[in-house]
């Protein structure tokens, strides 16, 4: 479940949809609904959202590419690879900014659970 809303853009912890982001790229520390922070402490948080977007658009070239090449045999034509595996890791981490964020504190969430602390709102994680 931590990942689903992860992957939808939502707050992870508790599912709400507008979660740590105003719009697009304009980040909020806190969940609007239920405060929690997405830092949770940890200095390094933007790596671990970083590695995500790595890896879904990374993902999502390796999906274009053997697509573009299943769909151009038995003659593989270069530049019907190429582009679309080049659109798609130029604007992958663009169109994934916020969801790699999500997701990231999804994955946070689920391998460091919340101590009571977090819960009651009283640690503070915006460091
Ligand atoms: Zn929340």
């Amino acid at each position: 479940m931590l990942l689903v809303r992860g992957l939808t853009r939502r707050c992870p912890w508790c599912g709400d949809r507008r979660a740590y982001f105003h719009g697009w790229f304009k980040r909020q520390e806190h969940c609007r609904r239920c405060g929690h922070g997405y830092r949770r402490g940890d200095h390094a948080f933007e790596l671990g959202a970083t590695t995500a977007s790595f890896v879904l658009t990374l993902g999502g070239v390796l999906v274009v590419t053997l697509v573009a090449i299943l769909l151009s045999l038995p003659d593989i034509e270069v530049w019907w690879v190429v582009i679309p595996a080049v659109v798609v890791a130029l604007l992958g981490p663009i169109v994934l900014y916020p969801i790699s964020f999500t997701l990231w504190q999804a994955v946070d969430l689920w391998m460091r659970r919340p101590t009571a602390e977090e819960l009651a709102g009283e640690a503070d994680a915006t460091l």
